[in-house]
């Protein structure tokens, strides 16, 4: 499990230029409600949304058809 201690909003730019791969992170804990510590947080969600493989299903997959695709009957 991957561990990240305080998420600030320059944590990602930070874990690249160590090498770090923010897909890795399993938990983030914030050690205090200071926005230099937490901040990140959205970032890191946004990213891990962006990265994660699109479903497939009629649950989570495309729910408006697309242009040009008739419905059957
Ligand atoms: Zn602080």
């Amino acid at each position: 499990m991957t561990l990240l201690v305080d998420c600030g909003a320059t944590s990602l730019v930070a874990m690249r230029q160590q090498g770090l791969d923010p897909a890795e992170v399993d938990a983030v804990v914030a050690s205090h409600l200071h926005g230099d510590h937490f901040c990140g947080i959205p970032f890191l969600i946004l990213q891990a949304e962006r990265l994660e493989e699109p479903r497939k299903g009629p649950a989570q997959g495309r729910s408006r058809p697309r242009r040009g695709h008739r419905c059957p009957p």
